[in-house]
């Protein structure tokens, strides 16, 4: 006798919604997928800086970060600015992320991003080797350019212990820089070397966000439904019977909040795994290109941006303002440019107005995202993943698989 098929629910046409429906219509189930927006990929996977960085990617939370933080946030040019962290409503969030910036909590949560990151890449390949979907995937490598010889040897630190887990790095001179990018020769940037990843990779978040509504829709048999905001839970003892949309009930066997900074207001404060999500604002800028554009990705940490080129497009992304206010500033995108044009005056036109989007990075304190069950049976929760959604989203999603699969056989 066949098995009858199951639905599921994922709130979220975000990269991480998206690539969860996807794996699960692909392992059989029945998806539809709700979302607020009138089309996919419209939140914080729109205009991100597109890096996907598997090996060489740290817990934002550690000691040196909150040594630097008052000199960081008194240097308005390295774009870091906090509103509201000692709002009551921000208390738990500040209070547990103090916690984690130690070096022994640092290095527990590098483990758990180094981790979550090898699986995606592979689960990337994987999904990519399945099909077809043009983001402007490329594999240039990347420079993480710093000022001083004391930031770079700190940063070589840091890349070793990362070293540990796999991947490769090299630490360069300004001289080697210029012969791996040469779009650096003219730089009006301080630059004392780098740590280059020859492995990084780059490709457009919003695009792959489009191209897994397409295949979701007409491969994989699943449907979206857009201008759908879920607004709660239906809860019958240990499970979820249904999600509010206004006066709609939508009913599922097993649902999976994918709402990325909203999630919270989702779950129950009572689940014990919760964790508070603020946002982090950025600001990115895409261009049409220069007569000199990079290869390589670059971030300039003095700076605080990385500037990629995403197919025939240069986007410039900088700025961490934790604010849940989603407005970019003419002071700000001008600044951002400013740095743009020092760091590589000729990678991307920059007499043509860019197209201007900021986002907002949905922060747990520990910088892990919440993957898992989510205080009912049939709840699942995959969020939270600040930074390096777009790098995690595929392995995320296979996270969660594995998990509602070892639930299915104990429920
Ligand atoms: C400036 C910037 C640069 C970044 N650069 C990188 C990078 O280079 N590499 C990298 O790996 N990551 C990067 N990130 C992080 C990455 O973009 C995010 O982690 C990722 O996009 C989060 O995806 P998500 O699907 O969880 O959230 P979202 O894309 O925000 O998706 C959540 C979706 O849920 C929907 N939703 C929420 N609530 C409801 C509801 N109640 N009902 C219905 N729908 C709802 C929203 O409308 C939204 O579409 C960057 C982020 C920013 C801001």
């Amino acid at each position: 006798m066949t098995r009858p098929v199951k639905t599921a629910i994922v709130v979220g046409a975000g990269i991480v919604g998206l690539t969860t429906a996807c794996r699960l219509a692909e392992e059989g189930y029945a998806v539809t997928v709700i979302e607020r927006d009138s089309g996919p990929g419209n939140g914080t996977s729109k205009g991100n800086a597109g890096q996907l960085l598997f090996d060489r990617i740290g817990a934002m939370g550690s000691a040196s970060f909150l040594r630097g933080l008052p000199a960081a946030l008194m240097d308005r040019s390295q774009g870091i600015r906090v509103h509201g962290l000692a709002y009551p409503s921000r208390w738990n969030w500040t209070r547990r992320f103090l916690r984690e910036c130690t070096q022994e909590a640092w290095q527990k949560n590098t483990e758990g991003l180094l981790a979550l990151a090898h699986l995606s890449r592979d689960a990337m390949q994987d999904f990519r080797s399945r099909h077809q979907m043009e983001i402007d995937w490329r594999r240039p490598g990347k420079l993480v350019t710093y000022a001083t010889g004391k930031g770079l040897e700190a940063a070589a630190r840091s890349a070793n212990f990362q070293g540990q887990f796999g991947g490769r790095h090299e630490v360069l001179s300004y001289d080697e820089c210029v012969s791996h990018e040469p779009a650096l020769g003219q730089t009006e940037r301080p630059i004392a070397g780098a740590v280059y990843l020859p492995d990084a990779e780059v490709g457009d978040c919003h695009k792959c966000c489009q191209e897994l509504a397409g295949i979701l829709q007409d491969k994989l048999g699943g449907a979206i439904r857009f201008k759908t905001p879920v607004t709660g839970l239906e809860r019958d003892g240990s499970r979820v019977t249904g999600l509010r949309c206004g006066a709609d009930v939508i009913r599922g066997d097993v649902f999976v909040l994918a709402t990325g900074r909203a999630t919270s207001g989702l779950l129950r404060s009572s689940f014990a795994d919760i964790k508070p999500i603020v946002s982090i604002l950025g600001i990115s800028l895409t261009y049409p290109l220069g007569d000199a554009p990079p290869n390589l990705s670059v971030t300039d940490t003095s700076g605080r941006f990385v500037m990629v080129r995403l197919g025939d497009r240069l986007r410039v992304t900088g700025y961490a303002i934790f604010s849940d206010k989603l407005q970019a500033r003419p002071a700000d995108v001008q600044a951002l440019q400013d740095k743009a044009q020092q760091l590589m005056p000729r990678a991307g036109a920059f007499d043509v107005a860019p197209d201007i989007w900021i986002g907002a990075r949905p922060q747990t304190p520990d910088d892990l995202p919440m993957i898992g069950q989510a205080g009912a049976k049939n709840l699942f929760v995959n969020a939270g993943h600040g930074s390096l959604g777009w790098t995690l989203a595929f392995g995320s999603a296979e996270k969660l698989l594995r998990t509602m699969k070892t639930r299915a056989q104990t429920n």
